[in-house]
């Protein structure tokens, strides 16, 4: 009944975003979730080892996570280095700890090329979006986890509500 929700560090308020900031979410569930104990934070992105602040990396050409998975596609920095492989550890690690605690669900934060899940941005650095996903919402969906975004809290609370 009480199912754990992996849920992306910088939701909560830790400061592990590339510019050193947060992207904190406020929803009563969330707080309601944290009391109980159910959510279980991760940053990809800093569990892979990259520091803070670090430079902006996104998905290059247009492409999706699954692409970038499929070694189809890239993860590039504003400073042209491929860090691909750096982008996928982090997918792997937070599948492990989906895993570890069973987490069918997961709320990421919108637009990263690590946890976007309605929009990342197209790899210009120019701020064109597209409607793909990053890389570890990309593997978490491809085991099964449901992944929602920010703006889908109340859409996941109506979900377990119902008993889902
Ligand atoms: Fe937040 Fe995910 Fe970026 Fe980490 S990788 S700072 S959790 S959006």
């Amino acid at each position: 009944a009480n199912a754990k929700i992996l849920i992306s560090a910088c939701l909560l308020g830790h400061p592990v975003r590339y510019d050193g900031g947060a992207r904190s979410a406020r929803h009563p569930a969330l707080d309601r979730w944290q009391a109980e104990g159910r959510l279980v934070p991760v940053c990809p992105e800093l569990s892979a080892g990259f520091p803070v602040p670090r430079p902006p990396a996104e998905i290059a050409g247009g492409q999706s996570g699954q692409a970038v998975l499929a070694g189809a596609a890239r993860v590039i920095t504003t400073d042209g280095a491929d860090v691909s492989d750096l982008f996928i550890a982090g997918a792997e690690i937070a599948l492990n700890l989906a895993r570890e605690h069973t987490c069918r669900f997961a709320i990421l934060t919108d637009g990263s090329p690590s946890c976007g899940s309605r929009f990342i941005y197209d790899g210009s650095f120019g701020g064109g979006r597209h409607d793909g996903v990053g890389v570890t919402t990309a593997l978490l969906r491809a085991h099964g986890v449901r992944v929602f975004a920010e703006s889908g809290i109340g859409e996941l609370q109506a979900l377990l509500d119902m008993g889902g």
